[in-house]
């Protein structure tokens, strides 16, 4: 395996997930040359499409939703020609339905970046007066100590129809435990920025059609070298630097001037770090994917609904797939595919207006390790992209980007560690 010296050597990217994809789209986009090592055998990792054998047609492993205001992720697009794989609405407008009573509302912010729109009871949640969203002011104050219920308390009707659903989304972190500091980056990038920076989006075709693919094509249109069924075993360190990559019978030998960038999970980072503090914890997300008859009755730009009161948090449809989120799932994730698809489907099928007793085929996909548990403690453990060797850079939802460990924190630990990369040396992020 090649390499080459001074400031332009040779970059080895462990891990194609998003983390992973980014550095190296950065990197190649810069000219370098990039190795991507990935243990299984496609890239994507936590976020990708795949053929289902059950449903018989392609799916995502997870709905992802992002906001217009994931400007990483959109620089991340625009790079790898895919910057109109997303959709959305051409208005911020955050729809809802409380399966219990069957009420609907849409939250809908204004274009704006003085919020005038809480003043206009058909843009705000109802029931909760104007003067209760200044508690959004208590993220900027809140310490690293603090949770969300610290913060906002955990009742009340804008508690339950707008904290804790974007506490959960964000964080896939009960609104009980989770970091309330994360939240302000990013309501300042998104909803702070008005409607510019909060419009919904999803990706028009799959993750993979989105996120992945079309990396792929740029990285090898730019001569990247991408293996998969390639795990790094085991790193040899001298005199302050990686030397050596160790991929069971084969090695990467490592030049004076090349680097590494580990974008792996933080399990993975730590048994190839000597000393290298990670969170511990991990949050599941359980998805549950229906095959209807026939495609669902969501507007197209608006392909997505939150729900408020049953099992399912957010129902997401493409075409005839129906498929719901439930993020922070630890109580769930040990129920059966049966339980889980019975009491989700009573929640689809009072959104969709289909009959519940008609259960649908459907496919449970449990992430049991979906993000970092983004607890105040959990979070104090997410380290920088520099983790003391001068050529080896970490990636990663879960390094301290300041944000949730979301896709746009993916794409932006990627940058940084290019960035670094670039700088030939340990740089904080
Ligand atoms: C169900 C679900 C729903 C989600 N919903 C949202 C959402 O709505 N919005 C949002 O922004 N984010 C969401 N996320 C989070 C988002 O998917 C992640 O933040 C992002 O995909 C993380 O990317 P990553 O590259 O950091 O990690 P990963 O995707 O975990 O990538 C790490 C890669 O490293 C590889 N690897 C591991 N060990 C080795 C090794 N030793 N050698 C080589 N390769 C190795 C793995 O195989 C993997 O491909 C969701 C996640 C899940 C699971």
């Amino acid at each position: 395996m090649g390499s080459s010296s001074g400031q332009s050597g040779a970059v080895h990217v462990v891990g194609a997930g998003l983390a992973g994809l980014s550095t190296a789209v950065s990197l190649a986009a810069g000219g370098r040359q990039v190795t991507i090592y990935e243990a299984a055998a496609q890239a994507g990792g936590r976020c990708r499409s795949y053929e289902d054998a059950r449903l018989g047609c392609r799916i995502d492993n997870g709905n992802h939703l992002l906001l217009s205001g994931n400007t990483a992720t959109r620089r991340y697009l625009n790079a790898t020609g895919a910057g109109n794989a997303l959709i959305g609405p051409a208005r911020a407008c955050f729809p809802f339905l409380d399966v219990r009573t069957g009420r609907r509302w849409s939250f809908r912010p204004g274009a704006g970046i003085i919020p005038w729109w809480i003043f206009d009871k058909r843009r705000r949640v109802p029931d909760a007066p104007a003067w209760r969203y200044l508690s959004a002011l208590r993220f900027i104050f809140a310490g690293p100590g603090s949770t969300v219920r610290d913060t906002v308390g955990n009742s009340g009707v804008l508690f339950e129809r707008l904290w804790e659903p974007l506490a959960v989304a964000a964080l896939n972190t009960s609104a009980d435990t989770g970091a309330a500091r994360l939240l302000w980056p990013v309501l300042r990038e998104t909803f702070a920025r008005g409607e510019a920076g909060c419009r919904p989006l999803v990706a028009r075709d799959g993750l993979s059609e989105a996120f992945v693919e079309p990396a792929l094509r740029m990285l090898r249109g730019h001569g990247a070298d991408i293996r998969f069924k390639n795990r790094l075993q085991a790193i040899e360190y001298r005199k302050g630097r990686a030397r050596e990559l160790r991929f069971g019978a084969e090695t990467a030998a490592l030049g004076e001037g090349d680097s590494v960038v580990l974008a792996v999970p933080p399990a993975a980072a730590a048994a190839l770090v000597p000393g290298l503090t990670v969170p511990e914890q991990s949050n599941p997300i359980v998805n549950v994917h229906f095959l209807l008859s026939r495609p669902a009755g969501l507007a197209p730009e608006l392909p997505f609904i939150g729900l408020i009161g049953g099992t399912a948090q957010w129902l997401f449809v493409r075409g005839h797939i129906a498929s719901v989120t439930v993020s922070a799932g630890s109580d769930l994730v040990h129920e059966t595919a049966e339980v889980l698809a019975e009491r989700t489907w009573h929640d689809v099928a009072t959104a969709l207006e289909l009959d519940p007793k008609v259960l649908p085929g459907y496919r449970v996909v449990k992430e049991k390790r979906a993000t970092i548990a983004q607890t105040p403690s959990q979070v104090r453990r997410r380290p920088a992209t520099a983790c003391g060797y001068r050529n080896l850079f970490l990636a990663g939802d879960w390094i301290d980007t300041g944000l949730p460990a979301t896709i746009e924190s993916a794409i932006r630990s990627g940058e940084n560690a290019a960035r670094n990369v670039c700088a030939g040396g340990p740089l904080k992020a």
